[in-house]
């Protein structure tokens, strides 16, 4: 007379109850839920339950008995599962038997991802030609999170780059930080209000990287002269000034009134022959021969083209 059924004067416990199990209470039902999106499965917490072996799991988590022999029977609303093991907690061999029900229930995560959840908008622009990568790193980042709540939403191309929409702000902001950290750039953050959820106000952010249009080994012209594009770290630039080879260092957003030449300018020219401080060498751009001022001893030298110019690189 455990779970209250008519048993009869001659046995004082009904069959179901009579077997060995570890509840006294008779067959326990354990209630499980799973997502129809992304099949995680939740006992308390969304993804306690490993989702593709769901009863050895429950006979782990709940009855403590690891890697114990299961017999399931029944289908998956009403699932019988009989197991039998050892004990994790007494160190003996134990068996029992439950009622596993699987109901179908949307995680939050899935929840947030149909009704486009985000909390951060990443803008991607600039660059020379590296937009996409850049978008790929991101996603790749994205990707690499141990955590189910970071996801992208949705990735808009535009026509000067694209915005891609994030869950979670942190996440954003450390993306963000790691992609410039890569390719270079600069970021800003705005944050603008979007509403209230439970008395709170609700803030969406704003992340600009803005990639140089330049890369490493570009040759600028600044108002000081032209300079080789030495290293792009973050918003740090590193040139060397092509006459004088001293290095300097700059900010990316300090950078105004610049003009780019490519890494094309750059060409390697023989030395025909040398007068004083005069070499006299092939222009590897036209093939005629020129003059320009280089002290060193060297059979070639590199030349960048500046319009008409010819400027020997150090
Ligand atoms: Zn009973
Ligand atoms: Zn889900």
């Amino acid at each position: 007379m455990i779970c209250g059924k008519e048993t009869g004067s001659d046995r004082p416990v009904c069959e179901e109850c009579s077997r060995p199990k570890i509840s006294s209470r008779g067959i326990e039902r354990v209630k499980v839920k799973r997502c129809p999106s992304c099949h995680s499965v939740m006992l308390n917490s969304w993804g306690d339950v490993d989702g593709d072996d769901i009863p050895s799991s429950i006979v782990e988590k709940v009855y403590h008995v690891k890697e114990g022999d299961i017999v399931t029977s029944g289908d998956e609303r009403n699932l019988r599962v009989s197991f039998s093991g050892i004990s994790q907690d007494s160190g003996t061999r134990v068996e029992g038997t439950f009622l596993l029900q699987i109901s179908s229930s949307t995680c939050p995560v899935c929840a947030r991802k149909l009704g486009n959840y985000y909390e951060a908008i990443i803008q991607v622009r600039g660059g020379t030609g590296n937009l996409r990568e850049a978008l790929d790193f991101i996603v790749k980042t994205v990707d690499s999170s141990p955590s189910r709540d970071v996801f992208i939403t949705r990735i808009d191309r535009l026509r000067e780059g694209y915005d891609v929409l994030i869950s979670d702000k942190k996440f954003a902001r450390a993306a963000v930080k790691r992609t410039a950290e890569r390719f270079g750039g600069t970021t800003k953050e705005t944050s603008h209000l979007v509403g209230l959820k439970d008395g709170n106000e609700l803030y969406r952010i704003t992340l600009s990287l803005r990639l140089p249009d330049f890369r490493e080994g570009d040759i600028v012209s600044l108002s000081s002269g032209f300079f080789i594009v030495k290293r792009i770290r973050g918003d740090i630039l590193t040139f060397v000034n092509i006459k004088t080879g001293t290095t300097v260092q700059s900010k990316l957003r300090d950078m105004k009134d610049y003009s780019v030449l490519t890494s094309d300018n750059i060409r390697e020219a023989r030395v025909l022959y040398r007068q004083g401080k005069t070499a006299y060498i092939l222009d590897p751009f036209d093939f005629r021969e020129k003059a320009v001022l280089d002290s060193s001893s060297s059979q070639s030298i590199r030349v960048a083209k500046i319009g008409d110019e010819l400027l020997v690189i150090n």
